[in-house]
């Protein structure tokens, strides 16, 4: 892919929103074309996965599918440049931040959370991580302060796993790393942390720009109305899971500012962006999103899909394309504020709250807990009485049963006892995760008493 100049890419942005349908068909089929014939010439993967496809005579459709698994088998196969390799990025990740440039010199490397399994290395090249940019710059950001996540000009406040291998994370010390002389204008408060000392920090700090998960908002807005939470900021910004609409009127309500959500995810970047009436627009000039049912067969719009398949215009290096994940969408058209992309409504990435004594808390705890850990395939965290909770694991030759156990155990019970819950007892099953009878998925969590 050439390069592209950031000012190139915001206009590419802004002309986007203005094509009719039919254009953007053919804007967008160019694209797939480039990034397929592209793919094809430089990754061996490709070459021999559309091997039958006609570069110059093809649909969306006639590509053939990919799945993480069949991915992760031939990593060093799919990327497009020989010198990217799976231990190499690995590497890079573990390294210290502050000291480290881009990955071989031009590209972002991160690995994707363990949300979805075992952690997959995720390398971006500058096509991607400019037009991704100019996406939110263009339409995320659209009407508000355009130097909004700037800590030259704003003071930015993240609550945040603070675990730089969490892609959210090492951004927001990359930013912190490239403006060292503005470096007091950014703090990432832990979401370990508890809200006493949330509260108290964001009220030292007073952000401008507060970036928040959905799951932790909801003691903060019970302490503003309370007065005890007394922030201004210009906006508060949300991703990673699904911002309920009532969430969203609450925000909006009780800080009197913009409340900003993104759809992304380690693999399809910024995919969906909310306008001001709250709702998620795809940006399906830059990205592809097809909603799937459980055969892999198209659903229709207003329908709920069984998962999608995602496709990154934008990505040269590591491509993306027809790329199945499990989230659960529904695709609708028509919204007040009149923009041309497709509003998508998300609810695969609920994540369930789990009570303990009475009390409850975000099951993000649990999936965190489990994000580094490398050798399990997939997991189950099965809750199997008020104390108690159960792993039930893939995992891989010769991993370290016990380690991984007590590991998770250490960073679950250090967060319960950090936030005023009781330390629970986790224990190893012989057992796999457990098929759900509808569609025999499996769940990351379960409630079994
Ligand atoms: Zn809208």
């Amino acid at each position: 892919m050439e390069k592209i100049s950031m000012e190139t890419a915001v206009k590419l942005c802004k002309d986007g929103e203005k094509l009719l349908q039919i254009e953007k068909k053919d804007v967008v089929h160019e694209r797939l074309k480039m990034l397929v014939s592209y793919s094809k010439k430089h990754s061996p993967y490709f070459r021999k996965h559309y091997s039958e496809i006609d570069e110059d005579n093809f649909t969306l459709e006639d590509l053939p599918p990919v799945s993480k698994p069949e991915l992760m088998k031939c990593y060093d196969d799919w990327v497009t440049d020989p010198n990217v390799t799976y231990d190499g990025v690995f590497e890079y990740v573990d390294s210290p931040i502050e000291s480290r440039g881009p990955y071989l010199g031009k590209y972002a490397a991160i690995t994707t959370s363990g949300t979805s399994g075992i952690p997959m290395p995720m390398v971006r090249d500058s096509c991607h991580n400019i037009i991704h940019g100019a996406l939110m710059q263009t339409r995320l950001f659209r009407g508000l302060d355009e130097h909004l996540s700037d800590p030259k000009y704003n003071k930015l406040a993240a609550i945040i796993f603070t675990d730089q291998k969490v892609s959210s994370y090492s951004s927001f010390l990359k930013i912190k790393a490239a403006n060292p002389e503005y470096s007091d204008n950014m703090l990432a408060i832990s979401m370990q942390d508890g809200t006493e000392r949330i509260i108290q920090k964001l009220n030292d700090f007073q952000p401008d720009f507060l970036t928040a998960y959905p799951s932790t908002i909801g003691p903060l807005i019970n302490a503003a109305e309370e007065g005890k939470l007394d922030i201004h900021p210009k906006a508060i910004g949300f991703s990673a899971e699904v911002l309920s609409p009532e969430i969203y009127r609450r925000v909006k309500e009780v800080f009197n500012c913009a409340v900003l959500n993104n759809y992304c995810s380690t693999e399809g970047g910024e995919a969906a962006m909310t306008c001001d009436h709250g709702r998620l627009h795809i940006n399906d000039d830059w990205v592809i999103i097809e909603p799937i049912d459980k055969d892999g067969n198209p659903v229709k719009d207003g329908e709920w899909s069984e998962g999608i398949y995602i496709t990154d215009l934008t990505n040269y290096v590591q491509p993306i394309i027809r790329y199945y994940m499990s989230d659960r969408v529904k695709i609708t058209r028509e919204c007040e504020c009149g923009s041309n992309f497709p509003i998508m409504e998300i609810n695969g990435r609920v994540i369930e709250e789990i009570t303990i004594g009475g009390k409850t808390l975000s099951g993000i705890v649990i999936t965190h807990a489990l994000q580094e850990v490398k050798d399990i395939y997939t997991y189950q965290v099965a809750h199997v009485s008020d104390k108690c909770f159960e792993l039930r694991a893939e995992f891989a030759d010769g991993a370290d049963k016990e380690k991984i156990l007590n590991d998770f155990s250490k960073e679950l019970n250090g967060y319960l006892l950090n936030n005023g819950f009781d330390e629970v007892v986790v224990r190893l099953s012989e057992e796999p995760p457990k098929r759900s009878e509808r569609g025999g998925k499996t769940k990351e969590f379960v409630r079994e008493f």
